[in-house]
């Protein structure tokens, strides 16, 4: 029997702002949908906390035995300088001061973006749609919009009426805004705007002739609004109606409101039954963000090489500090709390490698069951996985206990706890075990620290110490070569 039937899972939906039980459309099948990075540069670690929040939901969904279908899109047109309506297409700008085609730009982003989610261990998206490999659908959006009357065209731009949407709809419903206010709040349009008003927002834009992104369309050379692509998108592959949209917190607005807006004029009925958003990663405690430069890349953290930083942290140490927030709280990176998440990281994999070899008795004296049924209340609420470590780190407590000879376990509780850590730990968190480059990595760094010490008791005569450190190594397996170069090792 799948899990789903007997865990009861309660997401937050962003929409009602309340925590509901998560009933599909479909009886075990998800349709999830998560809007993906523009790729016009390298993604911070900020990026990373968003995708990984909703790789962890996609685990646990698939743990949970649903299948699901988890699109994730590429945004490599239309998304304009900050979010403006008439800023510089971010992939053109980027293209134009590299000089390089729009599509050199797009293409070295995307792959930087599967580089370093791969190192996190991400697991990919069952499709993966770009923007303008869906301009055709996104042009038949706006005919229908149009033809709805929820749209108007000016001098080759088309736009999506908000105040006429708002008369028999509610723009603003997701991010708790009245459209009465957001007016009152914003200056009048000059009369050379082509916009009958400063919420509305562009569906199709005409293309200028300077710019290189352009496709043809009933009305001229041009190229999509950022917001109509996801429509696009989601509904091509999930439906009309599917069951979970996704994406950062700072996306509420204007964007995701802009895709409740054009779905429920396009096609009459809300696009999304749960919208899920997941909070921001921060750094100094301001928001990590590409354009203000307060950010770090995965690649810094993994080498070290930042000023934060007093040393590398793995990609499954970031991963496990990420877990330990909740995907809706507000998370700040540090050096510290890298080096905290490390020790926590290490004590849990030690106890792995403890429970391996633990012996077995005749009784167990915790509840292993009922331990286990706690990891499960945990995701079911809402994807709590720092409550899920929480219990995590109650089992190495009761694992080092059995070690040390205070307490016992059944041969037949050993393999459940074994089982249930492995299912938690590496399929729905997604972490880790030390792999043998990391491995590899330490060995270097301790060989090096060796290798320099024994050259120092040289270069003082201390010939005792040298030879100690040479043949103790050599005891180990471990055989120093001195050459021109230096000293090297190899390893039996
Ligand atoms: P972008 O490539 O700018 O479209 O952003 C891709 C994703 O990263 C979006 O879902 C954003 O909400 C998310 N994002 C951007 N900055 C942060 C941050 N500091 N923390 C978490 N998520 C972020
Ligand atoms: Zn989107």
């Amino acid at each position: 029997m799948q899990l789903y039937k007997n865990q009861h899972l309660r997401i937050t939906n962003s929409l009602s702002g309340k925590k509901e039980v998560f009933k599909p459309l479909s009886e075990g099948h998800v349709g999830m949908y998560v809007c993906g990075p523009t790729v016009y540069s390298n993604v911070h670690l900020g990026n990373c906390r968003t995708f990984m929040s909703f790789d962890m939901i996609f685990r646990y969904l698939r743990h949970l035995g649903y299948k699901v279908r988890y699109v994730r899109n590429i945004t490599d047109a239309g998304h304009l300088e900050d979010d403006a309506e008439d800023g510089e297409d971010k992939i053109a700008k980027k293209a134009r001061l590299e000089q390089l085609e729009p599509m050199e730009v797009v293409q070295r982003y995307t792959l930087d973006f599967h580089n370093i989610l791969d190192k996190f261990n991400f697991l990919p998206p069952s499709i993966e749609p770009t923007a303008t490999g869906h301009i055709i659908e996104q042009i038949e959006i706006i005919k229908e919009i149009l033809e709805k009357g929820y749209a108007y065209e000016t001098n080759g731009s088309v736009y999506f009426d908000v105040k006429k949407f708002n008369e028999t709809h509610q723009y603003g419903k997701l991010s708790g805004r009245k459209l009465e206010d957001m007016i009152a709040n914003t200056r009048e349009l000059n009369a050379q705007n082509e916009k009958k008003s400063p919420q509305d927002f562009a569906l199709w834009k005409k293309a200028e002739v300077q710019h290189i992104m352009r496709w043809p369309s009933p009305w001229g050379d041009g190229f999509p609004g950022w917001h109509l692509e996801c429509t696009a998108m989601s509904t091509k592959y999930l439906g009309e109606t599917f069951d979970i949209h996704g994406g950062g917190m700072d996306l509420k607005f204007p964007h995701h409101e802009c895709e409740i807006a054009q779905a429920e004029a396009c096609y009459d009925h809300p696009p999304v039954n749960y919208w899920l958003h997941a909070n921001m990663l921060t750094m100094n405690g301001k928001k990590m963000a590409k354009s203000t430069g307060n950010n770090i890349l995965p690649g810094e953290i993994f080498t070290g090489e930042n000023m934060i930083l007093s040393k590398a942290f793995s990609p499954s140490v970031v991963r496990f500090f990420m877990m330990q927030a909740h995907y809706t709280s507000i998370l700040d990176l540090s050096n510290d709390a890298l080096v905290a998440s490390e020790k926590g990281y290490n004590r849990l994999m030690e106890a792995f490698e403890i429970l391996k070899f633990l012996g077995t008795g005749s009784k167990t004296d915790f509840d292993v069951v009922a331990w286990k049924q706690k990891c499960y209340d945990a995701m079911n609420d809402d994807f709590n996985t720092p409550i899920l470590i929480a219990h995590l780190f109650d089992a190495v407590r009761r694992i080092n206990l059995i070690r040390d000879g205070h307490e016992t376990i059944t041969a037949e509780d050993k393999n459940l706890l074994q089982k249930t850590m492995g299912d938690f730990v590496f399929e729905v968190l997604g972490i880790e075990q030390k792999t043998s480059v990391e491995d590899a990595h330490t060995l270097a760094g301790v060989m090096k620290l060796l290798i320099d010490l024994r050259n120092e008791a040289r270069s003082n005569k201390d010939f005792a110490t040298s030879d100690k450190i040479r043949d103790e190594l050599h005891t180990l397996g471990i055989q120093l070569k001195d050459g021109n170069e230096g000293t090297t090792y190899s390893v039996a």
